[in-house]
């Protein structure tokens, strides 16, 4: 009796051991409140007060603040994330958190390096105030205010009744003048803008500098090479006008990216991933991304953009389709015609909408093999084994011996 209860103790505090810590990512399917994960970036900051800081760069529909984080050395090139501009879209919002916590607490030369020499600057929930896609502007529409379509370059007027209303016109809402407020004081020279449910891609701006961002895809795909990651994100040759965010940032000096981070429904990136997905699949193919990034802005740091040299043939970029800006000077983009972009110009940045223009997408590298079974879920499994083999074997014995 008493080998049969040390036997059960043994099982219950194994399994109470090994269960959690397999499964502590896993099983976090909610998504994480706005205001826990400011909180979690302003604890980083007054944890690593010497590397980061923050900052309002001003308020939502509602009257929240709207929060910069600035990581690194204020001298260096500066990079600028974003995150939940769609308020539901909270995927790169959980993976600009990562690449805080990576730069602070990795111990990697190259975290080290991008403190050293970038201002990194991480605006991780614009949406502060709705966990829809839209502002909480109701005044004149029915959902709400669309951000990604209510900014200066190439906006265009919609029905209030329109899923993506873009607003009473350009910039009329206080979470799209806060964002260009920073594009303007902060000068990131990249700009990443991400989304989720309409990917996965990675577009660049079609008024980008073409040598910088053939630059960055390169840089991308090496560092892809050397950490052995297989990204399943694609590439487009995206045109941002009709009012997107990355259209003004370029405006403002950015060489400018859209990142839908995954396809899905385009809702609770939660719902559908888990924060366990995130560290494990998007975090890892999404870091080349942001350090090629931070060395390209790096490289910028005090050169003109428009002098910036356009080395185009010691750049092996075969196979990337680009729009080729590369000769119109960043001062001098001028917000496009409506009608020709109404032509031109699909609307595909939440593409679920518009399934056929996933055709278009190419892929920078082969789709990855994403694991579906950890290995280290087999843990506690073998262990209990184990376990129960014992007592039965026990129980035999005593069965032989009766
Ligand atoms: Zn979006």
């Amino acid at each position: 009796m008493k080998r049969k209860l040390s036997y059960l103790l043994v099982t219950l505090i194994s399994v109470a051991i090994f269960f959690p810590l397999v499964n502590a990512d896993q099983n976090i399917n909610t998504f994480r409140e706005k205001d826990e994960l400011i909180q979690k970036f302003i604890g980083m900051c007054q944890k690593y007060p010497e590397y980061a800081s923050y900052e309002s760069i001003g308020k939502t529909y509602e009257g929240r603040d709207i929060w910069i984080f600035k990581i690194g050395n204020p001298h260096g090139g500066r990079v600028m994330w974003d995150g939940s501009m769609h308020g539901w879209e909270d995927m790169g919002s959980e993976l600009i958190y990562l690449f805080l916590e990576w730069l602070l607490e990795s111990n990697e030369i190259a975290a080290k390096q991008i403190l050293k020499n970038n201002y990194v600057l991480f605006v991780p929930i614009i949406n502060m105030d709705s966990y829809e896609r839209q502002n909480k502007n109701f005044k004149t529409c029915q959902y709400g205010v669309d951000i990604n379509r209510n900014f200066q370059t190439g906006w265009r007027y919609r029905e209030p009744n329109d899923y993506s209303y873009a607003g009473e016109s350009p910039a009329s809402e206080p979470e799209t003048q806060a964002m260009i407020n920073a594009f303007k004081k902060f000068k990131p020279q990249v700009y990443v803008n991400t989304h989720y449910g309409g990917g996965p891609y990675l577009a660049h701006n079609e008024n980008n500098n073409s040598s910088i961002t053939e630059k960055i895809l390169e840089r991308i795909k090496t560092i892809n090479k050397e950490r052995k990651i297989n990204p399943t994100y694609s590439k487009t040759s995206m045109r941002g006008s009709f009012g997107l965010a990355i259209a003004d940032a370029t405006k403002y000096g950015a060489n400018s990216w859209l990142y839908e981070v995954e396809g899905g429904s385009g809702c609770y990136s939660h719902t559908e991933h888990s924060l366990y997905d995130i560290k494990t699949i998007y975090f890892p193919q999404s870091l080349p991304i942001f350090i090629a990034m931070c060395e390209i802005a790096e490289s910028l740091v005090d050169k003109d953009f428009n002098s910036t040299t356009k080395n185009t043939d010691q750049i092996n970029a075969e196979n990337i389709p680009l729009t080729n800006q590369s000769s119109q000077s960043q001062s001098e983009v001028l917000i496009p015609d409506i009608e020709q972009s109404e032509v031109l110009i699909p609307d595909y940045e939440h593409s679920a909408q518009y399934p056929n223009l996933n055709k278009t997408i190419q892929y920078l590298e082969t789709p990855a093999h994403v694991p579906e079974f950890q290995t280290k879920q087999l843990i506690p499994i073998i262990f209990c084994s184990i376990i129960f083999l014992l007592i039965i074997k026990t129980k035999i014995k005593q069965l032989n011996f009766n």
